[in-house]
């Protein structure tokens, strides 16, 4: 899709320094889980775009993304700041890294965890095992965490070290990857020293 001017539905606050965003899905947009669309946006007189994943199981009449805000950041708090009613450019969507239909162990780093709900939420709904291991020292998501976990997900939270957790969840299914740069190195090592390929888990890097 071109870039399309999209109404916002909703903000809400979803943890520290963190923000859902629902759009109202326009005409002709598709979307899987795990692929991303670019936000465009005028802030200050400067035009500033940004990549977001998508963060809801589908994109049936809206669809979610999840913002870290970085309060020094040019987009994110200007994201924040939006009411139900106004508008944004969106684009896309882009990205190879996608669900498709199948058992899926999802690493999520920060605001990882938006497309780690989505597509765990997904995967479940179809039938899938899903597992998922979230590091982030002031969790978001907490709710949708929890009503996974009792969906029969497997859910690990942890401030710490990778290898344990990743440990305990390795072999259950595709690996995903969603998070900043040193998440997704920290998140591929774990992967191998639990015994996995790193080239077979699906990264998406944040930057
Ligand atoms: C494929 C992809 C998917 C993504 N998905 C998500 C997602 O789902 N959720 C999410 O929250 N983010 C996601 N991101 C990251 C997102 O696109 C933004 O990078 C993020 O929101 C920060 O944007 P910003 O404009 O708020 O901050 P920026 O203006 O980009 O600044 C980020 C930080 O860098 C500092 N900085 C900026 N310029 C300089 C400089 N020249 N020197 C030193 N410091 C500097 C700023 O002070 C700030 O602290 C994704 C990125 C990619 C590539």
């Amino acid at each position: 899709m071109d870039a399309t001017q999209v109404t916002v539905r909703e903000v809400r606050s979803v943890g520290t320094d963190t923000v859902a965003l629902e759009l109202e899905t326009p005409d002709g947009f598709d979307a899987k889980p795990g692929q991303f669309v670019l936000l465009r946006a005028t802030v200050d007189g400067e035009e500033v775009s940004r990549h977001y994943t998508l963060s809801s199981p589908d994109v049936e009449d809206t669809f979610e993304i999840t913002v870290g805000v970085d309060p020094d950041g040019d987009l994110s708090p200007w994201l924040a700041d939006l009411d139900a009613g106004d508008e944004v450019s969106v684009e896309g969507p882009f990205g190879t890294v996608f669900y498709e239909d199948e058992d899926v162990v999802l690493l999520a780093g920060g605001p990882g965890v938006g497309p780690a709900v989505g597509m765990g939420e997904r995967a479940l709904a179809d039938g899938h095992d899903v597992a998922i291991v979230y590091q982030d020292d002031s969790p978001a998501h907490e709710e949708r965490l929890a009503e996974l976990s009792a969906g029969g997900a497997t859910v690990v939270v942890t401030d710490g070290n990778l290898d344990e957790a990743v440990a305990e969840v390795a072999g259950g299914g595709q690996v995903y990857v969603f998070g900043f740069r040193e998440f997704a190195d920290d998140s591929l090592a774990a992967v191998e020293a639990a015994g996995g390929d790193p080239d077979d888990a699906k990264v998406e890097n944040f930057g």
